[in-house]
């Protein structure tokens, strides 16, 4: 496994570390801040990479719940393509509201031991927890 060498953060043309951001850029891997050195006043940008994506805020733990339920729910229509017809058909319907019920209605019936009390944050409808994470897939992948 490559390791990240992690290098000081200083002026280039200077090695000063007063340097103030005035713009900043990013593309779905980097992330680009644009800086002004306060001694020299050269320019120049610092470049940086996730490590690691962290949720944070009151709702961590939630996010949390939501991501194994989705990936728990994708790897299933990946092995059954019955399921995934049926997947497509609600994708198709623009997450109709009844085509969503009826969905997870047949999720619930044919996958119980599969979405067990474990895949859900305690005293939430197992329905309406599984409504809300199907509806932001539809979403994402109409
Ligand atoms: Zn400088």
């Amino acid at each position: 496994m490559a390791t990240i060498e992690p290098v000081d953060i200083e002026c280039p043309n200077c090695g000063s570390s007063d340097y103030l951001s005035f713009d900043e850029d990013y593309d779905d891997e980097w992330i680009t801040l644009l800086c002004d050195c306060l001694i020299c006043n050269a320019k120049f940008q610092i470049n940086y990479r996730a490590v690691g994506i962290d949720p944070i805020g009151p709702n961590r733990e939630e996010i949390e719940f939501r991501k194994n339920l989705r990936k728990t729910l994708l790897d299933l229509l990946k092995r059954n393509l019955d399921l995934r017809l049926k997947y497509n058909d609600l994708i198709e319907s623009g997450c109709e509201e009844r085509e969503l019920d009826k969905f997870i209605t047949y999720l619930l019936d044919n996958y119980s031991s599969v979405f067990n009390d474990e895949l859900f944050p305690a005293g939430k409808s197992k329905k309406e927890y599984l409504a809300d994470v199907i509806q932001v897939l539809c979403v994402a992948e109409a």
